[in-house]
């Protein structure tokens, strides 16, 4: 099938169909681990790469495979792995090139898991890390080693939002021969498209704005089919971070809906995040909309919308905050964001509890910071519940 022309929201809804024989219109699942072959031969000629098919669920499966297909046609990529998590799918990817010895330079605004597998984990097998301001270009210049062989940001960060110049990391990582990983799971794969602007990997959570509605858990990497085959294709064999079919056919239907869900979710977060910025009790107001926002340059050349998260602050601290969640009605409290439900969360008490005051203070998270993740209700709706709540919070 061939999906060169196809916008994004044609390629959301076809791309990567693998129609069976019987011709069904919605994707198939196809529940199972292993397949059958006709023949010794037949067998012989598969595990050789001689012929096409499938041989076993950890390495692909169809309905997976339609899966990632659909996620390369929509993000530009020539190849992509489906993996169990968000979790899986960044820990795959970095750890796949790597070896005792090097070094990588990373954002310190990361998603706590990700801070926690290079902060942590890399350093107990002999990779050396550094953590960087990732909006500051001469950080990530100074912080290059000779053994430096992959950069790793996401952008715009959790909670604060932060926007960081992908074009301008990849020209430090290209001049030097390193990798850029991007986490790009707060911009979608519609505002933003980290392969042209210059990043060599990109990763998702699926969990978030692709399932959209809260149900399963799942990864994906995508890259150039030589970096892949290089790097990813046996790590990935045998380390078995494999997505089960049931969530990719999950992942597929969430596709279908997700361009209409996000542009939705954008719109009534522009207008919330407008509401919160005139409101009373409320202090600062980060959006990647507003034209306040502190990156609105490269926001303008790098994103094409905004975000469907807010982050903000209560002015009078931690308990203004607390009883802001605890006033709400329709915004449910909770640490998962990209749902069609609205989702508020408190970082500096669940999210990143882990880092110190002086770690949070650096990444902009104070006692009164909430993250808004904004869902699929009626934007009016949300208001009124959010100034309803600030009232009750005093
Ligand atoms: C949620 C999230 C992850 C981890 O994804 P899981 O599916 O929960 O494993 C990684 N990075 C970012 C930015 C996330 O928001």
């Amino acid at each position: 099938m061939t999906t060169r022309n196809w916008r994004p929201q044609t390629a959301l809804v076809h791309a990567g169909t693998l129609r069976s024989q019987f011709g069904e219109t919605s994707e198939a699942m196809f529940l199972t681990q292993g397949y059958v072959y006709d023949t010794a031969e037949s067998a012989e000629a598969r595990f050789k790469g001689e012929e096409p098919g499938f041989i076993y669920s950890r390495y692909a499966n169809p309905t997976v495979d339609m899966f990632e297909k659909r996620m390369c046609a929509l993000e530009g990529a020539e190849d992509a792995r489906a993996t169990a998590s968000g979790m899986a799918a960044v820990s795959a990817a970095l750890l796949c090139s790597l070896k005792a010895g090097d070094h990588v330079v990373a954002a310190r605004a990361l998603f706590g898991s990700c801070r926690w597998v290079v902060e942590t984990l890399m350093p107990r097998y002999g990779i050396e890390t550094s953590l960087v301001d990732g909006t500051k270009m001469d950080a990530w210049q100074d912080a290059v080693r000779p053994n430096t062989k992959l950069f790793f940001l996401e952008s715009p960060t959790n909670p604060t939002l932060e926007v960081i110049d992908i074009a301008a990391v990849a020209k430090i990582a290209n001049a030097i021969g390193a990798r850029l990983v991007v986490d790009n799971v707060f911009a979608t794969p519609l505002q933003q498209k980290p392969l042209e602007l210059g990043a060599h990997v990109v990763v998702y959570s699926a969990t978030k704005h692709i399932d959209g509605q809260g149900r399963c858990l799942g990864g994906v990497i995508l890259s150039d089919k030589e970096w892949i085959d290089k790097n990813l294709h046996d790590y990935f064999r045998h380390t078995g971070p494999s997505l089960s079919p049931f969530n990719a056919w999950v992942m597929l239907k969430g596709l279908e809906t997700l361009a209409v869900r996000v542009r939705q979710q954008t719109e009534s977060a522009a207008k919330i995040a407008d509401f919160l910025a005139e409101r009373t009790g409320v202090g600062k107001v980060i959006y990647p909309g507003r034209a306040d926002h502190p990156q609105a340059d490269i926001i303008r050349r790098q994103m094409k919308g905004g975000s469907t998260l807010i982050c903000f602050d209560v002015s009078a601290g931690k308990g203004a905050a607390f009883g802001l969640e605890n006033a709400l009605e329709i915004i449910k409290i909770s640490n998962n964001l990209g749902d069609s439900k609205s989702l508020i969360t408190h970082p500096a008490t669940t999210t990143h509890k882990n880092l110190t005051d002086d770690a949070r203070a650096e990444l902009g998270i104070s006692p009164g910071t909430l993250r808004l993740s904004v869902g699929l209700e009626d934007a009016d709706d949300l208001i009124e519940d959010l100034d309803r709540a600030l009232t009750a919070a005093g």
